[in-house]
Order: C-alpha cells, then structure tokens, then sequence
C-alpha cells in the first residue's frame, strides 16, 4: 500500500487506498450494528448495474472483521474500485452542459437499476421520502409545513407512478465529474431504497439547485438531461416540484435530528445546512405551477397544458368576444416601449394606441422590477390599449369577477380586475385588466357574473395610475399560478417560453387588435434555441461545433451571426457565387411574385435553363431531368440506369457519398460501412478508391481500375451483373482525393465492357468549381453515360439535375411517366438560370482556377514549415489538406484536425474535416472568396498549427 486517506462520510468509515502497483480503492467500513442485508444489497445491486452502460465501483471483496483484527472486530468492511474524477462539491461553478449531464448520468443509472430487486429496497431508512411519516416533526416551521403538505396531497399521487431501485442519493459528494464538470458517475449506494424514479431525480435536482443564482433554471437543465435519456411523463412531472421541496424539508427535519444524536460529526451533517436555507428562500419567490411549467417546457411539453385548448378556442367558430372599449382600434398605431417610456413623444394627440406584447422593456428600471435571481423583470407580457381616461371598458366573454381592487405601490397600476371565461369544454382562462379607475373597482364584487358587453369598468386618469398616459394593461392567463394577486404582468426574459405559454398574446379577445403587429418578433439566446431545437428536431441532425453559431445573413463568401460576426465560410460550396446573391434573389422573388406551378403546363422557364445547361455539356449529354437535391438526382441516375440495363447491381467507389435516400446509402460506402450502417448489400461491390497520396498504386489509374473490372465480374458470377459504375468525379467524402491519372478511362472502358453505364456524381465538384473546365470529370478526357447535379446549381435553393444521353432517355420512355411536383417549377428554373448568368457575368470558372490555384501555392508553401501537413490536393476551389502525424508513415492526425477546426472558428474561419479518419481539411467556399480572403485562410492556418504544433 502506498497510500491511506481518510474521506468525509455520514456514519461509516471511508478510505482512498493507493496500492504499489497503482491501482486506487475506496475501503469502507461500515459502524456497528451497519444492517448486513443492506450492506449485501448494496454488493448485489454492484453487481446487478456492472457492465449495464453506466459507469460504477466494482465490488472487489466484502468481509466481516474477526477478533484478530480488534479493537476492529465485528465490524464489516467493503473494498470497491476507486472511481477517478473530481466530485461536483469540488467545484462552485457547474454550467447547464454540466448540470444536463447530471441528469442523464441519474438516467441512465435508473435505467441500469431497472429490474433489480431486494428486499432491503424496503427497509426503514430515513432518506426514504416515502417514510416521511417516520420523521419527527421538524422545529423548523416551513420544513414542517412542507412535509405536512407531502403527505396529505402529494404521496397519494405517487403509487401510480411506478416504482424501482433507485439512487435517491445523487448529493455533491457522490457525483463524480471529469475535467470538463461533466458527470462521470454516481457514487455510494447506500441510500438506495424502492421508489418511483422521479424521486431519485428530485434528489438530484434539489441538490444540484443548492448555490444556484437562478435554482430552477439549473434544476430544468438536470430535468432535460434525464429527459434526453429517459423520457418522462407529464403525471412525472406534476409532483416534481413538490418533490424537490420535500427532499430539502427532509435534509433539514433529518440534519435536527442526527445533530442531536452525533454532535461529534456535526461538520459533515450541517454541511448542506447554510445552502438550503438560501434555496428555500429563494424558491419561496417560485410558485409550484411556475416551477411544474418550467419543467415540462424542458421536457419539450407545452408549459401549460391549458394554453393548448384556450388557442382552439380563440381559433374556432364560436369564439366571438365583444369589443373591449368603444373605440375602433384596427387603425390605432403601435408604439414601441422598447426605445423610451411612452410619454407623450410617441402618443397620438387622440390618445389612441396599441403598447406591444412580448416587448422587452429596458426601460424598466424601478425597483419593483428586481428579482433575486439577478435578472430584471423586463419583458412585458400584456397588451397595452391606450385610450382616453373615463372610456367605458366591457367583458368581451361571460365572466366571472375573480379579483377587483387597487393594486401597486401607491396605486400605481390602478383598479385592476381579473376576469375568469371557460372555453366550451370547461377550461378555466383569465383576462387581467389593470389601470382602470379607482371608484368603479367599488362596483364589482368577486364572484359576480358580467355577461359578454357588459361594463366592467372605466379607464383611469394620468393621476391615478403611476403618471401613465391612460390605457388599459389586457394581460391573458392560462394558468394564475395558484393567486389572484401580485401575479407577474412583467417577467424576466429567460422565462420567455414559460411565460409566453401562461400569458399568451391577449390579441384575439381585443377585438380590432392585429395579434402580428401587436407583438414583438421573439429573439433567443443561442441556448435557448439549441434546447428548443433539441427537443423538437431530430438529434440525429447534428450541429457543428462545440458552442454552435446562430447565422442571421449571409454576403459573398461569409456568413454573419446574431451578434453581427462575420465568419468567412471555407465549408459551403452550395452558396456557389455568393450567399444571397441578389441577382439570384431578385430572380427568385420576380418569379415567385408572378406563378410557381408544375412541369405539366408550358413554360420559358424550364426549356430556357434545360437549353443552358445542354450547352455546358459534350455531346451526346444532352437530355435533362429536373429534381428537388443531388440526392433525389443520385436516385433517378439509378433508375435510369437500371430501366436501360434490365440489371440491378451498382459499383461504387470507396468512401463515396451518395445522398441521404434508401437507394442511396446502400450505394454509399461513407454511410453503409460506417457507424449505424449493415455492410453493402449483395447487390452492391465496393471498388477501391484510386487516392494517389496514400492508395496501393500511387498516381496509377490504371492499376487501380483494375478492381472495377473484378468487381464487376464478381457480380456477374453471382448472377446479378452491374446495371452501374456510379463514381464522384473528386472523392469528397473520402477527403477529397483526386482521382489517380488515368483511372476513369480504364474504369469507363471496364464498367462498359460488363454491360454497365456510367454515373458521374458531379454533385459537390462540379459548376466550374475545379477552375479548368465546367465538369470535374472532363479533366480525365471521360464522357460518362449520366451525370448528376445537385448544390451549387441553385445557389441553395433545392435543385438538382441529371443529364442523360438519348438513348438512355429513350429506354427510360417505358410508359411510366417521371413525374416530380415541385422540380422544374418556373421559379426553380429562374433561379437556376440566375445563377449560369452570374457565372458567366462574373467570370467565376476563371476565378475559381486563378484564386484556387494562389491558395494551392500558398498552402503547399506551409508544408516547409509544418510537418503536419502530408498533402495538399484538389483542383481550383476544391482543396484539400490532409494532416498527418508523421509524414513518412502518413498516419492520420485525426485528434489535431478536431482542434484546428476549432482554432479556426477562433479566427472567424469556419472550415470542416473529411476522410476515412476525419483528418483532411476541406476547403470548399463559395466561388467569390477573393484573393484576399485565401491569404487569411492560409496566414489563420499558420498560426492554429503553430500553437496546436
Ligand atoms: N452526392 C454527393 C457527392 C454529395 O456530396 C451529396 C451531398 N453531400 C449528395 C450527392 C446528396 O445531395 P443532397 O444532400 O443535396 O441531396
């Protein structure tokens, strides 16, 4: 042993062992009288979770102590893996990546914990919030209270929600974290018990929210990292508040306890006391419904339910409120709160105006509007109505009045009423009314009924309501929040979703007001965006980079982000002569402004692009289809082919990309040999990639067309011969290879030799991008049987092409009709065109081939001083440089090309790796990038691989 140190623990003894060889453990032994059939469960349930995805200590050896060992003797002690990782106490500050991952790891655990059974999971134990009624009644009043309020309304509710083996401890000190705070593990099973799981994530979230500024937007973080795992259900989630309140309850009735009974470790038994009590206060300012929202909104259900029902209502043909005031408002201007206190600088002289909803406010600087949470209340969650003070207010629903009284600081929000409707089906929204007169709130009683029209009320005067210009503040309900006072018409702006869904835009039922015009358009954070995005769009969509970037705009060749950063964009070689080009725009909007139809009535617009593109081509390439992607162009060239072969087989090339359909991944060695893919189909031969920098044959085509030839006589053997031999003309996704000299001309005369036509992919490569010619293949002096178009032909508009010789057109004409709804619509076409005219007006081939090859230079220059780079390849503005970590033996620098795309985000260069072993930069941008621009990319370049260097 090579080390010994003491740990904190609860009751037991805990020690981290070092041994000689290295090896780390936790050795704990367990005090006197420690129960034994937990202490076995907590051995079997070790080994229950082991090897079930979820990282926890191994049980190396469990004994009892024999008098040998006294004065130790009777005691049992425990040796266990020692889990490296800091622990989450460790750290002050934990981030919504680090808290979403606590919740995962809790997940992920319940779900390895799943099945497990014992009967200790039933003893008496005092962390069993189930067993609450075994707690003496704390001192403590709101501990009291809470625990009283658990066990009359919320245990109940508990048994239908299933129940399992769970953590139920998952505190500070058992969390283990990695460098980064991310959770590693859970430790310490020793408060183990049966119970339904989301009390094990109330845990958790109580916990994880001690120290927290802003405690529930940590503890939804934690419940959309559990969600992400396992999904939860709503029943889950409408106790999970109470829940949390309860653990913290407990932790105080429990710390009274135990101090009583162990004043000598008082250190460790107090240690969440300080925090707690700082929570508690702060999540008195929480109301439970605010807290059950804001939990489903992170689950990605609507915050609140109601809201759903009360927006058909507003939809439907029986909602028909009456006017609010009787005053036309359809032509009252909207102000805007935003730039100064509406005064009388933006106010009408008639006094006649609409105040936005969702209007962030700045301007709100009182005192009034400061929470403890270190956001300003700013965000105004009403409709304003400005008219002249003493205007007659009615009911625009039947209603019942729920409050009616004078409210603010001085008055300063005037009479204020709520009113309460019920949709058909019976559920209950509220329409809040403030700043009307002080004498009519005397008028109405609560719990009156006012039919739709009836005057509820006059608009206060200036002198009543805080200095305001009269007007009324309409705000909706959904949800009151469990009050009919001192609810929020102002919220902080990252409760936007929350509150948005408890008040939503009250337009409809003030009649005359625009719900468009009277709203403030919705900007997000990027974390909220990424979390809505998460929880409404696929995962298997990824994002690029660690903290993703939110484009807005895009100009020539760089994108511009919410913050107005300009980011020079080396990936999108769709935006092919500029993002947003407006020629291109202007095109698309005269078209779109005049008819979008189909292929089936006549229109200039398809036979004038059809006839361009012909011209691009060699004879006898001269027979269009239109289609919406390279994708859908990749799949008709496959239909093509196999309706002119009656066969069925494909070559494909290694590494290469095809699209995203069913037809296509199965000819896409970079998706079917790949994570989640099954191997090529028995329909499919693989034939190698000719790459001249790390292939078998070096530059020699020829050697490697061979393989076409085998491969094709493989098929055949089989039975099943090729219909074709589909290749990309420069290797994209293979990390842009070119193809070794004389390779498609062998490989042509091979594929056709077997019967098989050829499918040039000139999806990402071709439009001019390799400078020398209009089509990357033309390079090689081949003619292919069928080429496909995708990307760059509609500047990023969805268009794509395939062009075909007569003949396989005519063996295409077999009755079935192609037809496609939107490709080749006018505006497509108009685009299209668009784009060969700025082509050919800006001479961008030319560019292509002069500014490509100046960057071609350069880079290859920097191989003199970084040993990193094995190769530069590719041709005009489709390059690649392939990072090694040795050059002689060409091993792939895959981890140091991770990093300099990063390093180049730094620099405001956005650029992505490609290859079998993601180690190839590629440099693709848009066919504008100036000379000026590649300098940069290269003196960026420099610098990243000096300092990762
Ligand atoms: N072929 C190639 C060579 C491609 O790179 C791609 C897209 N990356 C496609 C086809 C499919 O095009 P799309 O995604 O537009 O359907």
């Amino acid at each position: 042993m090579s080390a010994v140190k003491a740990l904190a623990g609860e009751l037991d003894l805990n020690f981290h062992l070092e041994a000689n060889d290295g090896a780390s453990y936790l050795l704990k032994i367990h005090r006197v009288g420690a129960d034994e059939a937990e202490l076995q469960m907590q051995d079997l349930l070790l080994r229950f979770v082991a090897g079930r995805g979820c990282v926890s200590p191994d049980l190396i050896g469990s004994v009892v102590l024999d008098s040998a060992d006294a004065p130790l003797s009777g005691l049992i002690a425990r040796l266990l893996s020692w889990i490296d990782g800091g622990l989450w106490s460790d750290q002050n500050h934990h981030d919504e990546a680090a808290l979403f991952s606590l919740g995962a790891k809790v997940a992920q655990l319940d779900a390895a914990l799943k099945g497990f059974d014992h009967v200790s999971l039933d003893r008496r134990h005092r962390w069993n919030m189930q067993q609450v009624a075994y707690l003496r009644t704390p001192a403590d009043q709101w501990a009291a209270r809470t625990l009283a309020h658990f066990q009359s309304s919320v245990l109940s509710r508990l048994d239908a929600l299933g129940s399992q083996a769970i953590h139920n401890d998952a505190n500070d000190n058992n969390i283990v974290i990695d460098t980064n705070g991310i959770v590693h593990a859970l430790i310490d099973f020793g408060d183990v018990v049966r119970g339904p799981r989301i009390i094990g994530l109330g845990v958790a979230v109580a916990y994880a929210m001690l120290g927290q500024r802003d405690p529930l937007a940590a503890a939804c973080a934690v419940v959309s990292g559990y969600h992400d795992e396992c999904p939860l259900l709503p029943e889950e989630l409408s106790v999970l508040d109470d829940l949390v309140r309860t653990r913290l309850a407990m932790s105080i009735a429990n710390a009274e306890e135990q101090l009583e009974e162990h004043l000598d470790n008082a250190a460790y038994l107090t240690i969440s006391q300080a925090p707690i009590r700082e929570l508690v206060e702060l999540l008195s300012h929480i109301e439970g419904p605010l807290a059950h929202a804001s939990y489903r909104n992170a689950c990605g259900f609507v915050p609140v339910a109601a809201q759903r029902e009360v927006e058909r209502f507003f939809a439907s043909a029986q909602f028909d409120p009456a006017p609010i005031v009787d005053i036309d408002l359809s032509n009252a201007p909207v102000l805007d709160w935003s730039v100064d206190k509406v005064g009388t600088s933006q106010l009408p002289s008639d006094g006649i105006a609409i105040g936005r909803y969702r209007e962030d406010r700045a301007v709100y600087d009182a005192d009034d509007f400061a929470t403890p949470f270190g956001e300003r209340r700013t965000l105004h969650l009403a409709i304003d109505v400005f008219v002249p003070a003493r205007s007659s207010v009615h009911a625009p629903l039947d209603a019942i009045v729920r409050a009616a009284d004078i409210r603010g600081d001085r008055g300063d929000y005037g009479g204020v009423i709520i009113l309460e409707h019920v949709t058909p089906v019976g559920v209950a929204f509220w329409l809040l009314i403030g700043h009307l007169s002080h004498a009519c709130i005397a008028d109405l009683k609560v719990g009156q009924n006012v039919a739709r029209g009836e005057v509820v009320g006059v608009v206060g005067m200036k002198h009543e309501n805080g200095g305001w210009p009269p007007h009324l503040h309409a705000q909706l309900y959904t949800d009151l929040l469990g009050k009919t006072t001192d609810i929020a018409g102002v919220a902080r702006r990252s409760e936007l979703d929350v509150r948005e869904s408890i008040s939503p835009n009250p337009a409809p039922l003030l009649v005359g007001v625009d719900p468009v015009a009277a709203q403030v358009p919705v900007s997000r954070s990027n974390a909220a965006i990424a979390r809505r995005r998460r929880l409404n769009v696929s995962t298997s969509l990824s994002l690029s980079y660690r903290q993703p970037i939110h484009m807005v705009r895009g100009e020539g060749a760089s994108l511009i982000d919410a913050e107005g950063n300009r980011w020079l964009d080396l990936v999108n070689n769709v935006a092919h002569v500029g993002h947003e080009h407006p020629r291109v725009v202007r095109a698309l909007q005269d078209q779109a402004g005049k008819l979008n139809t189909n292929t089936r009535y006549l229109h200039p617009n398809i036979v004038e692009y059809a006839e361009r593109m012909r011209a691009l081509f060699p004879d006898p390439l001269s027979v269009m289809f239109f289609t919406n992607s390279g994708s859908e162009a990749n799949d008709l060239a496959l239909r093509l082919a196999r309706t002119a072969t009656g066969r069925e087989s494909v070559l494909t090339m290694d590494w290469g990309y095809h699209g995203n359909l069913n037809s296509l991944i199965e000819i896409s060695p970079y998706k079917f040999n790949r994570k989640g893919g099954n191997g090529p189909s028995e329909r499919i031969r693989i034939c190698e990639l000719p790459d001249p920098y790390r292939g078998r044959f070096g530059n020699d085509g020829a050697a490697y067309a061979v393989d076409v030839q085998r491969r094709a006589e493989d098929l055949a053997s089989a039975g099943r011969p090729p219909a074709a031999f589909i290749h990309e003309s420069i290797s994209g996704c293979g990390g842009q290879v070119d193809l070794a000299t004389g390779y498609l001309a062998a490989a042509y005369e091979h594929a056709r030799s077997a019967g098989a036509v050829v499918v040039a992919d000139e999806v990402q490569c071709g439009m001019g991008r390799v400078g020398t010619h209009m089509w990357a293949f033309e390079s090689h002096g081949v003619v292919p049987d069928i080429v496909t178009l995708g990307k760059p032909v509609g500047n990023g508009h969805p268009l794509g092409i395939v062009v075909t010789t007569p003949q396989i057109a005519r063996q295409f004409r077999n009755g079935m009709e192609y037809f496609n709804t939107f490709a080749g619509n006018p505006v497509s076409c108009a685009v299209g065109v668009a784009v060969l005219d700025v082509m050919r007006d800006q001479r961008l081939m030319g560019h292509a081939a002069s500014v490509g090859a100046g960057l071609r230079a350069q880079l290859v220059k920097l191989m003199d001083r970084h040993s990193v780079i094995g190769d530069v390849r590719g041709r005009g503005l489709f390059l690649g440089v392939d990072l090694v970590t040795d050059r002689e033996t060409k091993a792939p620098a895959s981890v140091l090309s991770a990093s300099v795309l990063e390093g180049m985000k730094r620099r405001g260069i956005l650029l992505s790796s490609d290859g079998p072993h993601d180690n190839v930069l590629k440099i693709k941008p848009p066919m504008v990038i100036s000379g000026g621009e590649c300098r940069r990319v290269v003196e960026a370049l420099d610098e990243c691989l000096h300092e990762l260097g």
